[in-house]
């Protein structure tokens, strides 16, 4: 019996409390290590990966709709873009959209809401601080797995905490030296909410998985892409969707200060899409409901993808 980890409900009308006649129907998970697509069980990982010794790597999360991926380009941007600011060489990452669509349907999730990861370290070698030296291959790891996407808190809102922003000056670098956000999502879970907002210097910046938007005075205020913040995907695309619906749009940081006088707030990421932020340390953003600009953006933001076209 493989580890838990590695199986998962198959796809097809099997519901996660039983399948037909109350059997659970389990298939391999495959994944992708170097090159090769195996049994998750079957891939093991050098105990030198300088991933697993320094959390020297990068990563990447792509959101696959049934039938497509969100904007694959924009990842593979930023998955090459984080590649050069760590001096990390994969020549292969253009293969990333073929290694994906192959997870997709060895995984049979073809009809299935799912995320792709992928993580690129730095590879194996003997354990300094300095890059190996000669070279050594990167580390590739990729899998696909299927999703519920949290459509009540989407559709309700989530509640959120303010802390300072612990992180480092490199936030532009999805790294997978992730322990600050970890941190503070976890100080969030334990406070009976979804995400933790942060502040730096007196500005908000983003949270510790999702940027984050305000309305004040009607105007959709984001942090600016800056080495403070992740230029997530999603925010990329929000912002277009603002523009072109004619919201007035301001990539400025909000300060602490003002936050009592944003009417709506939301965060976005490539799972949550664009998800209503209704209180922010148990106070209530505008109404503490989810508002019609971010309504709004959510719908039109569903509207592109064509399996919600239908
Ligand atoms: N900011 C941080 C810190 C993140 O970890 C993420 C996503 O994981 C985002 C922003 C949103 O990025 P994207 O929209 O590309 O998922």
């Amino acid at each position: 019996m493989p580890p838990l980890g590695d199986r998962r409900e198959a796809a097809g009308g099997i519901s996660p409390s039983g399948g037909k006649g109350g059997q659970k129907i389990t298939i391999m998970e495959t994944a992708y290590i170097n090159g090769k697509f195996l049994p998750k069980s079957e891939i093991s990982i050098s105990p030198d990966d300088r991933g697993f010794l320094f959390a020297d790597g990068i990563y990447e999360v792509v959101r696959w709709y049934e039938g497509s991926f969100y904007d694959m380009d924009g990842h593979m941007s930023r998955l090459k873009r984080s590649m050069k600011e760590v001096r990390i060489e994969w020549p292969d990452a253009d293969s990333f959209p073929s290694i994906a669509m192959e997870l997709i349907a060895r995984n049979n999730l073809h009809n299935l809401p799912s995320l792709l990861y992928l993580q690129v370290t730095r590879g194996s070698a003997k354990r300094t601080h300095a890059f190996p030296s000669p070279s050594v291959d990167p580390t590739v790891y990729a899998f696909a797995r299927s999703f519920h996407p949290e459509t009540d808190l989407i559709e309700n809102g989530i509640g959120t905490i303010l802390r300072k922003d612990i992180r480092w000056d490199r936030c532009d670098i999805k790294s997978v030296s992730l322990l600050p956000n970890i941190l503070s999502f976890q100080e969030a879970r334990d406070s009976g909410c979804y995400e933790c907002i942060f502040v730096r210097d007196g500005l908000i910046t983003e949270c510790a998985c999702s940027n984050v938007f305000f309305v004040i005075d009607g105007i959709l205020y984001t942090h600016p892409e800056s080495n403070h913040v992740l230029s997530g995907i999603t925010r990329k695309n929000t912002l277009r969707l603002a523009r072109n619906e004619g919201i007035p749009v301001s990539e400025t940081a909000v300060p602490e200060k003002r936050l009592a006088e944003a009417s709506e707030a939301f965060i976005t990421n490539t799972s949550f899409e664009i998800a209503p932020v209704v209180t922010i340390d148990n106070n209530k953003v505008g109404k503490g409901v989810p508002g019609p600009v971010t309504k709004l953006l959510r719908e039109k933001f569903l509207a592109e993808i064509p399996a919600f076209k239908g």
